[in-house]
């Protein structure tokens, strides 16, 4: 058996009850996926949306794609007609444009806000101020065609494991807090191959795990 089917079997067996397990699979031929698939795996994450329609397309229908990069706008729509859930929202100007095109296509989106909770500059989400500003927003009851139902967010890239354990906290007890005022909010994304373990320690409900299933990427 391949080194993907038995990864993937591997990773399942170790989710917890109520823990869903994303298969990062950006940057991997079909044929990847495939091996992946054929061994059970449905959910498949990627981070540029032209490359998750060209595998929609071209894969079997009862997959579940998830959107796990930043989006831009202009690219909402290539997604809209099959996406299942888009990880990384952060601003009510994408929650917009995710609920225009949804409607378009007759469905409603599941969205995730994703938190800022790493100390670099170079990671993309809402503070916990603007998180809680966004749900409160009298704009968000007009968005019809979308539903946000949790939070994301990615750790600090470091080894120190205490950092990692913080900003997981962190993430989570905003979830706890938000989801008093909010029980709609029913997903916490957070883990990915070096820190899921902690994260699934920390409460998350959904892992994103792409290298330690698939192997390193190769972006050339
Ligand atoms: C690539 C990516 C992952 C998976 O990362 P690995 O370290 O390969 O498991 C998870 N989340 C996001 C947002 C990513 O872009």
């Amino acid at each position: 058996m391949s080194h993907i089917s038995e990864n993937i079997k591997k990773y399942r067996e170790q989710m917890p009850e109520g823990v869903t397990l994303v298969a990062v699979s950006k940057t991997k031929p079909v044929s990847d996926l495939m091996e992946a698939y054929e061994v059970g795996q449905r959910i498949f994450g990627e981070n540029k949306i032209q490359e998750m329609a060209a595998k929609w397309e071209e894969m079997p229908k009862d997959i579940e794609w998830h959107m796990i990069g930043h989006v831009q706008r202009n690219k909402v729509k290539y997604m809209a007609p099959f996406v299942n859930l888009i990880h990384a929202v952060d601003s009510l100007k994408l929650l917009k444009e995710i609920n225009k095109e949804a409607l378009k296509n007759n469905r409603t989106i599941n969205c995730l806000l994703q938190v800022k909770i790493a100390d670099e500059d170079s990671k993309f989400g809402l503070s916990q101020e603007d998180t809680t500003a966004l749900l409160t927003s009298e704009n968000l009851q007009d968005l019809k065609n979308i539903k946000i139902i949790g939070l994301m967010g990615m750790a600090t890239f470091t080894d120190n494991q205490d950092q990692i354990i913080s900003e997981f906290k962190v993430l989570k007890s905003c979830f706890d807090t938000l989801q008093k005022d909010y029980p709609q909010l029913t997903q916490l994304s957070m883990g990915m191959s070096a820190d899921f373990k902690i994260a699934i320690a920390e409460g998350s409900t959904m892992v994103r795990i792409g290298s330690s299933i698939f192997g390193a990427r190769n972006y050339n």
